[in-house]
């Protein structure tokens, strides 16, 4: 198993930090949030250490999305939450703070005041785009 011992999220796997455990196998590991945007905030990890998505196996990715599609769904059920985003930071520009790929579920309620992506956007132009898509795919 890939592990970092300076990794908290390893340490969770370790069980040398307690966490409250929605579900485990010998790959995944998905638990509740600390530090929760909503009850019920849920982090999905594959217990290999993978620093982000840049580095994780696509088998193992797909096996951790399995997990995260099987968790919110009883996350909704249960909690009977309006919806819920799932959220995937790499990067410290992205927000990542913890150095373990990692996938947040975050239950949602109507009008709950958490944050909504209603971020100002400008139309682009066809030719701005053409020039991105060429940069990317090239
Ligand atoms: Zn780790």
């Amino acid at each position: 198993m890939l592990k970092d011992e300076a990794c908290i999220f390893c340490q969770i796997v370790d069980k040398k930090i307690q966490s409250q455990i929605l579900f485990e196998n010998d790959t995944i590991l998905a638990f509740l949030d600390i530090f929760p945007i909503s009850n019920g905030h849920t982090i999905v990890i594959p217990k290999n250490h993978y620093n982000n998505l840049e580095d994780i196996p696509v088998d193992e990715l797909t096996d951790v999305f399995k997990i995260v599609k099987k968790i919110s769904s009883k996350i909704y059920e249960k909690l009977k939450i309006d919806g819920y985003n799932i959220l995937q930071n790499n990067f410290k520009a992205a927000g990542q703070v913890i150095n373990h790929f990692h996938v947040h579920i975050i239950p949602r309620r109507r009008e709950d005041g958490k944050f909504q992506l209603l971020i100002p956007r400008e139309q682009s132009k066809e030719e701005e785009l053409n020039k991105t898509l060429k940069t990317i795919i090239e």
